[in-house]
C-alpha cells in the first residue's frame, strides 16, 4: 500500500478541499476501518506538523457545513489541542515517559522483550493484529479504531509494558504527536481516568473492519470477549501540574536584526504572529542522529520530517524574501546558536514549542544564546493560548468551553 498522507503545505491544502465536502457524513462513517481509509482525512502528519493549521480547517469547516452537521468532526480536530494543553501542564510524562524507553530497554526480562519485538514486527500469531503492525511499518498510518484496538491488545492481551507500545507508534506514524500519542496509551492503559481503560472487543472489530479479518482469523480466540480483562498497569502517577509556558503577547521584535527559528511543532510562518515580521534570516535545524539513535525514528519518520522543514523553509523564502538556512548538526542548540552569531542577530524568535523532542533541548538554546547575548522570543498563537486555557480536567468540560468560543469567533 502507497503512503497516502498529504505532508508539504500544497498537498494538505489538496487534500484537506477534497475531504471539506465529506465532513457531513463523517459522524456516520468515521469509526469504520476500510481499505485506503477514504472515510476519514488522513490529514494527521500535516496537522501535527502544522502545515495545515487546525484555525484553517475550523473556518472553512464553519464557512461550509452548519455547526450541528459537523460538530463530530470539530471536536475530532480539537481533541489534539486538548492532549495539546493537557501534556504542556504536565511535562513530566513526556520526560517520564522517554526514561522509562530506555529503562524498560535494559531491564525487561530478555524473554518479555523478544515477544515485544515479535508483536510489533506483526508476529504474534493474532492474524487481524499483525496486519494492523504491518500497515503501520508500511504506510506510516493507522486508522484511530486500529490505534485503540493494537494498543489495547498490546496492554491487555500481550500485557506488556504500555511506554514500549508507545514507543512503536512513535518511531513510525507520521503523525506521531508526543500528546497526542503519549496520552492515548496513557488512556488506553487507563491511567489518563484511573479505573478506566480501554479494552478490545473481537465483537467490534468484527463490526467496524471485517477486511482485517477476511481470510484470516488465526489467534482471534486470543480477543474473545470473555478472555480480556482489563489489566490496569501498576504505578498510577500523580504528575505535578505545572503553569503554562509565558509567551509575550504579541510585539514586533525591538531590534533590527533578527532571526526566525523555524521547527517542526508550528510550520506555518507565513500565517499568525511571525507573518508581519521582516526578518533578516530565517533557519530550521535538523538533527539526524537525535531523530535516528535517541528516538530510533523509522526511514519513512526521517524523510517524513525533512519534506516538511524543507517544504517550510521554501514557503518562507517567498514570503519573507530573506536568505534561508537547513541547518543539519548533532548539536541543534550549538547549531542555532552559532547561526545566530554569524548573521549578527540580536533576538532569534519563533513560535513556542511545545512539550517533546523540540522542547527537550530549549533549555540548552536559551542558554547559549543568553550567552552571546542574543534574545530569545516565543511567541504563541492566539488560538492555542485560547484552547490551552480551556483544559482543566475531562475532554468534554473543554468541549463545552470551546463550543462557545468557537460559536462566539466564527459564526
Ligand atoms: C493509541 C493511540 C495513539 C495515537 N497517536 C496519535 C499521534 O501520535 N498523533 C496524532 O495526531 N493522533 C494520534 N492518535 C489520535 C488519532 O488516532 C489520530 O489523530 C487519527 O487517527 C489520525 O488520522 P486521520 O487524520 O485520518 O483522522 P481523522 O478522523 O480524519 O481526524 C482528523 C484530525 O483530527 C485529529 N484527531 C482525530 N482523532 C483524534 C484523537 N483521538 N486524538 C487527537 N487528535 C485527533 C487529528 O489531528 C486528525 O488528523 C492516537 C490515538 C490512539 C488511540
Amino acid at each position: 500500500m502507497p503512503p497516502f498522507e498529504p505532508l508539504t503545505r500544497r498537498d494538505a491544502l489538496d487534500a484537506w478541499r477534497d475531504f471539506l465536502p465529506k465532513v457531513p457524513s463523517y459522524t456516520s462513517t468515521r469509526n469504520s476501518v476500510q481499505p485506503g481509509h477514504a472515510n476519514v482525512s488522513r490529514l494527521g502528519a500535516c496537522i501535527r506538523f502544522r502545515t495545515l493549521l487546525e484555525d484553517e480547517v475550523i473556518r472553512d469547516t464553519l464557512e461550509r457545513h452548519a455547526f450541528g452537521v459537523a460538530e463530530k468532526w470539530l471536536q475530532e480536530i480539537c481533541w489534539r489541542r486538548y492532549w495539546k494543553g493537557w501534556l504542556e501542564t504536565r511535562p513530566s510524562i513526556w520526560t517520564r515517559w522517554r526514561q522509562r524507553v530506555r529503562a524498560l530497554g535494559l531491564e525487561l526480562p530478555a524473554e518479555r522483550l523478544a515477544r515485544a519485538e515479535a508483536v510489533a514486527a506483526g508476529a504474534s500469531g493474532v492474524a487481524c493484529m499483525d496486519a494492523m503492525a504491518r500497515e503501520l511499518m508500511e504506510t506510516g498510518y493507522l486508522h484511530n479504531h486500529a490505534r485503540m484496538w493494537w494498543a489495547s491488545f498490546w496492554i491487555h492481551v500481550e500485557q506488556l509494558p504500555w511506554e514500549l507500545g508507545a514507543d512503536f507508534f512513535f518511531r513510525h506514524l507520521l503523525d506521531a504527536d508526543p500528546a497526542s500519542n503519549t496520552l492515548s496509551w496513557r488512556w488506553v492503559a487507563g491511567l489518563h481516568t484511573p479505573g478506566k481503560s480501554y479494552v478490545v472487543r473481537l465483537s467490534n472489530i468484527e463490526k467496524y473492519a471485517p477486511h482485517y479479518l477476511a481470510g484470516d482469523s488465526s489467534g482471534n480466540e486470543r480477543l474473545a470477549d470473555v478472555s480480556v480483562g482489563a489489566t490496569v498497569p501498576e504505578n498510577i502517577d500523580a504528575f505535578a501540574v505545572q503553569p503554562l509556558l509565558q509567551t509575550p503577547s504579541f510585539s514586533p521584535p525591538a531590534m533590527k536584526n533578527f532571526g526566525i527559528w523555524l521547527h517542526p511543532d508550528d510550520l506555518v510562518p507565513e500565517i499568525g504572529p511571525l507573518a508581519g515580521l521582516a526578518p533578516t534570516s530565517i533557519a530550521a535545524c535538523f538533527s539526524e542522529s537525535i531523530y535516528r539513535e535517541t528516538f530510533q525514528l523509522s526511514p519513512r519518520r526521517i524523510a517524513g520530517l525533512k519534506v516538511v522543514l524543507r517544504d517550510a523553509l521554501e514557503r518562507a523564502a517567498a514570503h519573507f524574501g530573506c536568505a534561508t538556512l537547513a541547518l543539519k548538526a548533532e548539536d541543534p542548540a550549538d547549531a542555532l546558536c552559532s547561526w545566530a552569531v554569524e548573521n549578527k542577530l540580536s533576538e532569534v524568535v519563533a513560535l513556542a514549542p511545545m512539550v517533546g523532542p523540540v522542547r527537550d533541548m530549549l533549555g540548552s538554546l536559551e542558554r547559549r544564546l543568553q550567552a552571546a547575548g542574543i534574545r530569545l522570543t516565543l511567541l504563541r498563537r492566539l488560538s492555542d493560548a485560547t484552547a490551552f486555557s480551556f483544559v482543566s480536567a475531562g475532554f468534554f468540560p473543554f468541549w463545552q468551553k470551546m463550543r462557545r468560543h468557537l460559536n462566539e469567533v466564527y459564526l
